[in-house]
């Protein structure tokens, strides 16, 4: 016999096997290559460098962008950049922690924050961690920080005003709840000035205030608390601080915090006022994150994706039809230009996505004239629909008067005699000009404002002396708390200013006017 005959025998006379050994090799390979897939292999990852808040990590291939993703050291970060063989992690504390080689491991969430009324009178960090030292925050609630804005079928337009209590802001460019008002101007211009006086002016609105602080410095920030604690508004306000000292991330994030803070108390069909000051501090913020990051930058080195930044954030303002519970959020950002250059890259793109602008002017500002607001490039493109109808009335020939006043005056120091209509309206247009400067933290009700809007607009002040129009203004509303409640009321119903009311306190101006000309 052969050899090969051989095997063949013996090969036949092995029974078959009762189940194949080299599938169930195959099997239990595939098991354990499911097990070790599953078994996080990678979810979990290496930092293979680190430095400047950005840790690249290796390994982590399941990642989504976005993704909360812990450290080691118990430093947490976020996935930002997913690249093929590595990902580029914004930390969110800081970076000395970090060492090359540590584990990071995935955590299956985005960045959320405690949100709800447990926030309210507090300050908190762009991670919505307390840093007020009044302990924890309890609530059972928590958001995530970035979300996609309610759609429009959800949106409805804005027909509620949001008073500022500023004479000027009220009358030429009013604001309507789930409206984003841009304050812009150069540095100390007195933008911060006006967001804090309109969060002053919500005590008894039944609006939330969200107040986020972006790369300002923290006494700057404790001062603003301060002063919101002594004018009782910390009560329906939350402060959310990244202050200069903070990592880009924690900067870059606040914005996107506060927002949902905000969101909470709008979808519980609440109206809130929300101010970013400022966007220019976080286009900043977010230019050192992308350049850390290696994405090329653009125009002005902002890397090309900085107005999706701001779009994305201004777009979950809004006002809520009722069906989606009624609630709104009114945005105040603040953009800080250089040398008054509205044309800048950042001013434009965010100019593009809000509703109108306040333009605060540094000539105007150190001449007195505060808040500095420049009538002809202040607009508001939606807020008219919000105004009572008694305000509209009256403040409409208060932006083309002052607008006719500017171009006359500087015209008119040129020329020694002028005739006597040109002087009139110089005149009045100087009573103007003074009856809507306003000092800081004195924001005043509308029937207030109505009120001495009257009586500058029907020309009752023309005779009173430039000098006295701060006096004569306070004492009217006064007199007219003490002896004229009810006309007050009319005037705060909002109801249309009827000529026949608007008679009737035109007559009881004059009578106070003559009456304190009498004295003097
Ligand atoms: P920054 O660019 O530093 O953020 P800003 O534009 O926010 O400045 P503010 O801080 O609001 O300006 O105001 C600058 C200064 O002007 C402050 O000292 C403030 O007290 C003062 N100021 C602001 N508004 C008024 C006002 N209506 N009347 C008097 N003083 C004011
Ligand atoms: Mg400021």
């Amino acid at each position: 016999m052969s050899l090969a005959a051989d095997r063949t025998e013996i090969e036949n006379k092995t029974a078959p096997p009762a189940f194949d050994v080299s599938a169930l090799g195959l099997q239990i390979k595939d098991e354990v290559l499911k097990f070790v897939l599953s078994a996080k292999v990678d979810e979990s990852g290496r930092v293979f460098q680190v430095g400047d808040g950005v840790a690249r990590v290796i390994g982590l291939e399941n990642a989504v962008s976005g993704e909360l993703l812990e450290f080691e050291s118990g430093v947490t970060g976020i996935a930002m950049n997913l690249e093929t063989d590595n990902i580029a992690v914004v930390l969110l504390g800081k970076d000395s922690g970090v060492n090359e080689g540590d584990f990071v491991m995935r955590t299956g969430r985005v960045a959320h924050i405690p949100v709800g009324d447990a926030l309210l009178g507090r300050v908190v960090n762009a991670l919505g961690e307390q840093i007020d030292q009044k302990g924890a925050i309890l609530t059972p609630f928590t958001r995530q920080i970035e979300r996609t804005a309610p759609g429009v079928l959800a949106r409805k337009s804005v027909d509620k005003p949001l008073l500022t209590g500023i004479k000027a802001i009220d009358a030429m460019v009013p604001i309507g709840r789930g409206q984003r008002q841009l304050i812009i101007g150069d540095r100390q211009t007195g933008k911060t000035a006006i967001a804090i006086d309109t969060i002053l002016n919500q005590r008894g609105q039944d609006v939330n205030c969200v107040y986020v602080a972006i790369g300002q410095k923290n006494s700057t920030v404790a001062r603003i608390v301060n002063i919101l604690t002594e004018y009782d508004a910390m009560r329906y306000t939350t402060v959310v601080a990244a202050g200069a000292a903070e990592a880009a991330p924690l900067q870059y994030l606040a914005p996107y915090s506060g927002c949902a803070v905000a969101e909470y108390w709008m979808e519980q069909g609440k109206d809130v006022l929300i101010v970013f000051d400022d966007l220019s501090k976080h286009a900043v913020a977010y230019r050192a994150m992308s350049l850390l990051m290696q994405r090329p930058p653009g125009r002005e080195a902002y890397p090309g994706d900085v107005f999706y930044l701001h779009s994305r954030l201004l777009e979950r303002a809004g006002r809520l039809t009722e069906a989606h519970g009624g609630g709104s959020i009114t945005a105040l950002p603040i953009i800080e230009t250089l040398g008054g250059d509205m044309s800048a890259y950042i001013p434009t793109n965010v100019i593009s996505i809000t509703d109108g602008q306040i333009y605060l002017e540094a000539e105007s500002f150190n001449a007195g004239i505060r808040p500095a607001i420049n009538p002809g490039l202040s607009v508001s493109r939606v807020g008219g629909a919000a105004q009572t109808k008694a305000m509209k009335r009256i403040a409409a020939p208060i932006r083309t008067e002052l607008a006719q006043y500017r171009e006359l005056a500087s015209f008119a120091q040129f020329s020694s005699d002028l005739d006597k209509d040109t002087r009139d309206r110089l005149r009045h247009g100087e009573r103007i000009v003074e009856v809507l400067k306003q000092p800081q933290y004195k924001p005043i009700a509308l029937e207030h404002e109505i009120l001495i809007l009257l009586a500058v607009t029907r020309h009752l002040t023309d005779a009173v002396r430039v000098e006295d129009i701060a006096d004569f203004a306070r004492e009217l509303v006064a007199w007219f708390g003490l002896w004229h409640t009810a006309l007050l009321d009319e005037l705060r119903q909002g109801f249309a200013l009827g000529a026949e009311l608007e008679e009737k306190i035109l007559a009881e101006i004059e009578r106070f006017r003559a009456g304190r000309a009498a004295k003097a």
